[in-house]
C-alpha cells in the first residue's frame, strides 16, 4: 500500500478522520491512533482527513513544509460574493496584456479549484508570442469544419487578409490567450471560471471564447499539435482572451432569472 499521510504523535484516536474519508483509507487501533489501511479503493489526496482532524496531526505527504490556514467561517460573505458576480462583465476591450508573474499568480490562485476524482489534471498555456501563429492554426482547422456561422467566416477573412486591422473577430483587442486544458471538461471550466473571477477581482479581466474551442471541437488531435508540452491525454476545454481592460463599466445590468425545476 502506498501511504499517502504522515499521521504524527498527537492523534488521539477520535476517529473524525476515519468518519470523514469517502476510500476507507483510514482506521484508529487498539492503540487508540489512525493509521492508513489497505482498501479497495486508493486514497485520493483530497485532504479531508488533514482538513477535520483536532489535534491537526495529519499532513498530505509532499506537502510537509506548507503552512495551512483555519477554514471555520467562509472569508467572503455571501454579499461580496454575489456583488463580484454582478460586477463582473466580458471585456474585449485592453490597455495591455497581463505580465507574466500576474498570469502566475492567477494560475497559482486556482489550484484549489475542484476536479473529479481530485486528480488536479489541469494545465494551461498562454498564447501570446505565437499569436498570429495560432490564428493561423484555428482558422485552418474551421476553414475545413464547413460552418457557416457568419463570425467564423469573418474570422477566417481576417486571417486570410494577414490580420490587419484592429478587431480581431475572435479575440478582438486581446493579445493574450489563455488555454485550459484537461480530461474532464468540468475541471478546465471550473478552473477557468474561478481564474475569470480572481481576474476581475484583481483588475484584470477577459472573456470566454466559444469560437476558438470549436476549433479544438472539429479537430482535437490536430488543434493539440500546437501545444507538445501539455501533458499527453489533455484537450482543450476553456479559452479566455485575457488583459488589462481599458472600458470602465458604470453600473450593471439586468439579467433574467435562471429556470429552475424542483423535482
Ligand atoms: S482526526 Fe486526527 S486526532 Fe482524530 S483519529 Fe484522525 S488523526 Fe487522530
Ligand atoms: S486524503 Fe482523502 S481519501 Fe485520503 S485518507 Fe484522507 S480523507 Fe481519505
Amino acid at each position: 500500500m502506498k501511504s499517502e499521510l504522515i499521521i504524527s504523535g498527537s492523534c488521539i484516536g477520535c476517529g473524525a478522520c476515519v468518519k470523514i474519508c469517502i476510500r476507507g483509507h483510514l482506521a484508529v487501533g487498539e492503540d487508540r491512533r489512525a493509521r492508513e489501511i489497505d482498501s479497495p479503493y486508493y486514497c485520493f489526496r483530497c485532504g479531508h482527513c488533514e482538513s477535520v482532524c483536532p489535534k491537526n496531526a495529519i499532513t498530505l505527504r509532499g506537502f510537509e513544509d506548507e503552512v495551512q490556514s483555519p477554514t471555520i467561517l467562509p472569508p467572503v460573505q455571501a454579499s461580496s460574493l454575489a456583488e463580484l458576480y454582478r460586477y463582473r462583465r466580458s471585456q474585449r476591450w485592453f490597455d495591455r496584456s497581463c505580465t507574466e508573474d500576474e498570469i502566475r499568480s492567477l494560475i497559482s490562485s486556482i489550484r484549489y479549484a475542484p476536479t473529479a476524482e481530485n486528480s488536479q489534471a489541469v494545465e494551461f498555456a498562454v498564447i501570446q508570442e505565437r499569436f498570429d501563429d495560432f490564428m493561423r492554426h484555428c482558422a485552418d482547422i474551421l476553414r475545413e469544419g464547413g460552418h457557416d456561422h457568419p463570425r467564423i467566416g469573418q474570422f477566417i477573412d481576417y486571417v486570410d487578409g494577414g490580420m490587419e486591422g484592429k478587431n480581431n473577430p475572435f479575440t478582438w483587442e486581446g493579445r493574450q490567450i489563455l488555454i485550459a486544458f484537461s480530461k474532464v471538461s468540468t475541471d478546465a471550466v471550473i478552473a477557468m471560471e474561478e481564474l475569470d473571477l480572481m481576474a476581475t477581482a484583481m483588475g484584470q479581466g477577459g472573456f470566454h471564447s466559444r469560437w476558438i474551442l470549436l476549433a479544438s471541437e472539429d479537430d482535437p488531435e490536430r488543434f493539440m499539435s500546437f501545444f507538445p508540452e501539455i501533458s499527453e491525454g489533455l484537450m482543450a476545454y476553456a479559452v479566455f482572451i485575457i488583459g488589462h481592460p481599458r472600458q470602465k463599466y458604470r453600473r450593471t445590468v439586468p439579467r433574467n432569472e435562471r429556470r429552475l425545476v424542483m423535482m
